[in-house]
C-alpha cells in the first residue's frame, strides 16, 4: 500500500466549491494508486462561523480568563465540523470516507493544553480503514491525552504538524500540504507581489523561514518530516501547479530555470510583525544581572526573542500582547528599560549564505537605500535579521527581495 497524507488548510475547506477542489485532489491521488489519509483544518479564516478564531472569541466573550481545557475542547469542534463536512462531501461523490477525531486517529499528546506535543500515534485504526478501502478524514490540530482522553490542541498552525506526524507514523511516501498559494514563495505574496515560487527547498531553510514568520507551514511539521526524512510538498488546492518540494536538499531552482548558487545565496525573505523591542540598562560591574533578568522573564512565562546581550545592555523583542506583562516584571525587578512598540523583524534565509562575504553589506544597504533604520540585527549561519519599525515592513521586505534578486 502506498500511503500519502493530504492536508487541507482553512481556505481549502471553506466553501462547497473549495471542498469539490479537495475532492478532486483526493480522487487524483487514488487514481495514481495511492491510499490517501486526509487531514483538515477548521473551515475558513477569522470571521467564518466555525473558524478557530471565531470559536476562541465565543468563549472569551463569556469569560476572558476561560480555562485552557474548555478552550481546547471548543477549538477541537472546528476541525470536527470540518472533517464531517469533508467526509460527507467525499461520500456524496461516491468516495468511501470516514471522519475521525484526532483521538480516533490514534493521536496521543501530553496535557499541555493549547500547545500540546504529540507523544505517539497508534495507527491501527487508520491502517484498518485504509486496508478496507476507506479514506480517513482526520481532524487536524488536535489529539487526546493518554489516560483520560481530554481533548488537546497543538497550537496555531497545528494541522500541518498533525499531517507530518501522521505521515511519519504511517511511513507515508510523502505529505502534501494544500493551501491558498502555489507553494513556498521567496516572500509572503501578500507583501511582495513579485514573490516567486520555489521549486525545491531544504527542510532546514523552510524551518528558518517558518521560525522567522513565514506562516505558510508550521516549523514543527517540517522538523517532524525532516527527522523521518519524508518529502513534503506545499501546493495549491485550486490549481495543478507542481508546488514546492521540501527535502533534505535545496537545488537552487526557481521557476524551472537552474540558477548558479552564488547568483543568490538567499532563498527567501520572512517577516514577523507585532513586536516590541526592549532595551535594558545593565551595570557593567554586574554582568550576571543579565542572566537574572532572563530568569525572571522565563519564570513569568514570557518568551523573548532576538536577544542581544552585552556588558552594558540587553536587547530583546516580545510579541505586543506580552508588553504589559514584560514591563511589570522589569519594574518589579528594578531594571531600567525603554520599550519601543510597533516593531517588526525582517529576515533573509538561505543555507548557501554560509561563509559568503558581503551578504550583511547587501542586507544593510538594501534597508539604508529606503531610509529604514535598523534598531538591532541578529544573524546565524543561515539567516540575517533586523528589528525595524513596523511602518517600514513592506518597504523592507520589498527592498531585501530586490537586493537579493529573488
Ligand atoms: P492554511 O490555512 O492553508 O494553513 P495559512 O494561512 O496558514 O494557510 O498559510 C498560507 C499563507 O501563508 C499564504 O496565504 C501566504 O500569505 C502566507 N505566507 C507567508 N509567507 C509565505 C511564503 N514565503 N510563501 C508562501 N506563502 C506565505
Ligand atoms: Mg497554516
Amino acid at each position: 500500500m502506498k500511503i500519502i497524507v493530504q492536508k487541507f488548510g482553512g481556505t481549502s475547506v471553506a466553501s462547497d466549491e473549495a471542498r469539490i477542489a479537495v475532492k478532486d485532489k483526493v480522487q487524483q491521488a487514488v487514481r495514481k494508486g495511492y491510499s490517501p489519509v486526509v487531514v483538515v483544518s477548521a473551515m475558513g479564516r477569522k470571521g467564518a462561523p466555525y473558524a478557530t478564531d471565531t470559536l476562541i472569541d465565543t468563549l472569551k466573550s463569556v469569560n476572558l480568563s476561560v480555562n485552557v481545557r474548555e478552550m481546547d475542547m471548543l477549538m477541537c469542534c472546528g476541525e470536527i465540523i470540518s472533517a464531517c463536512v469533508m467526509a460527507a462531501t467525499l461520500q456524496k461523490y461516491g468516495i468511501n470516507a470516514m471522519a475521525l477525531t484526532g483521538g480516533q486517529a490514534g493521536i496521543i499528546t501530553d496535557s499541555q493544553f493549547g500547545a500540546a506535543r504529540i507523544k505517539n500515534i497508534n495507527v491501527s485504526n487508520l491502517m484498518h480503514l485504509l486496508e478496507s478501502g476507506i479514506i480517513p478524514v482526520v481532524c487536524g490540530f488536535q489529539g487526546v491525552t493518554e489516560n483520560n482522553f481530554k481533548f488537546t490542541t497543538l497550537g496555531r498552525g497545528g494541522s500541518d504538524t498533525s499531517a507530518a506526524a501522521l505521515g511519519a507514523a504511517l511511513k507515508a511516501d510523502f505529505v502534501e500540504i494544500y493551501t491558498d498559494v502555489e507553494g513556498i514563495m521567496t516572500a509572503d505574496p501578500r507583501l511582495v507581489k513579485e514573490a516567486n515560487i520555489l521549486q525545491q527547498i531544504s527542510y532546514a531553510e523552510v524551518c528558518q523561514m517558518a521560525y522567522n514568520g513565514a506562516k505558510v507551514i508550521h516549523p514543527r511539521a517540517v522538523e517532524i518530516a525532516m527527522s523521518s526524512n519524508i518529502p513534503m510538498y506545499v501546493k495549491s488546492t485550486f490549481s495543478d501547479a507542481p508546488g514546492t518540494l521540501i527535502t533534505s536538499e535545496s537545488n537552487g531552482r526557481r521557476n524551472g530555470s537552474e540558477i548558479a548558487i552564488n547568483e543568490s545565496c538567499v532563498s527567501g525573505v520572512a517577516h514577523l510583525s507585532d513586536l516590541a523591542q526592549f532595551r535594558i540598562e545593565l551595570n557593567p560591574a554586574d554582568f550576571a544581572a543579565g542572566r537574572n533578568l532572563f530568569e525572571d522573564l522565563a519564570d513569568a512565562g514570557i518568551s523573548v526573542g532576538s536577544l542581544n546581550l552585552s556588558e552594558k545592555e540587553a536587547m530583546f523583542a516580545v510579541f505586543s500582547p506580552d508588553v504589559e506583562h514584560t514591563c511589570k516584571v522589569l519594574e518589579e525587578t528594578g531594571f531600567k528599560y525603554t520599550c519601543n512598540t510597533e516593531c517588526a523583524k525582517v529576515s533573509v534565509v538561505g543555507s548557501a549564505m554560509r561563509g559568503v562575504p558581503g551578504v550583511m553589506a547587501n542586507f544593510v544597504s538594501a534597508l539604508a537605500s529606503k531610509n529604514i533604520s535598523i534598531l538591532q540585527t541578529m544573524d546565524s549561519d543561515t539567516t540575517i535579521s533586523a528589528i525595524i519599525k513596523e511602518e517600514h515592513l513592506v518597504d523592507a521586505v520589498t527592498a531585501l527581495h530586490q537586493a537579493f534578486k529573488l
